[in-house]
């Protein structure tokens, strides 16, 4: 046992520590636990001997999120009500705090479960992983513009760190991201209008 907590503790130390929000003067820094690399950190069967009996695991295919099924790949999730952030992600999981999460929106939930998912295909990068979810949010048509908003002024009260930017600038980044996937979508239909407009123009040449 005390091998295996060692081999935990290892790993931890291994693991980079992200936070989605910037803690509290004092308050433990770790939040958000991402990958450096494709084996560092702790298999989800370590993990939850570590965090004990209040975790539960879920298993792919099985979460939902406010009646919305939800999945990343095969990937569990273990619900964590201690966790000290919203969400986390390990290699090959992730990690949602239940009681965290639970005053938020659909759509920011879904926007976290996202995020940390963002984090197995996209690594470390914060940015990178907030724009993975703003696409699966227009991709999968569970984000408009109120859940874009709701993002922001959840995002915008986070001051960031060292991996992190500040929560406005996350915000702006996501927001220009979601207007261009947008405005992306909705081209066809401006550029076949824009079409018959010319000919109707070009008529009275025939
Ligand atoms: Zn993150």
């Amino acid at each position: 046992m005390r091998h295996r907590r060692a081999n935990f503790a290892l790993a931890l130390a291994g693991a980079l520590f992200f936070a989605l929000c910037a803690s509290l003067p004092g308050a433990l820094q770790a939040q958000e636990w991402v990958f450096r690399g494709s084996t560092s950190g702790p298999t989800v069967g370590a993990y939850l001997d570590e965090v004990g009996p209040d975790a539960s695991l879920v298993e792919h295919g099985a979460l939902m999120i406010d009646g919305k099924r939800v999945n990343c790949g095969k990937r569990p999730t273990v619900l964590n009500p201690n966790f000290d952030s919203w969400g986390g992600a390990f290699p090959g999981f992730l990690i949602l705090n239940t009681k965290k999460i639970s005053g938020l929106s659909t759509q920011v939930k879904l926007y976290i479960y996202s995020h940390e998912c963002g984090h197995q295909f996209e690594g470390a990068d914060e940015i990178k992983a907030d724009l993975f979810a703003i696409r699966r949010g227009v991709k999968w048509d569970w984000l408009d513009a109120q859940g874009m908003e709701d993002i922001c002024a959840f995002i915008s009260q986070l001051k960031g760190d060292s991996v992190h930017p500040p929560g406005p600038k996350r915000c702006d980044i996501m927001r220009k991201h979601y207007q261009a996937l947008i405005e992306k979508e909705s081209r066809p239909a401006t550029a076949r209008s824009s079409t018959t407009t010319r000919a109707q123009t070009l008529g009275p040449a025939r």
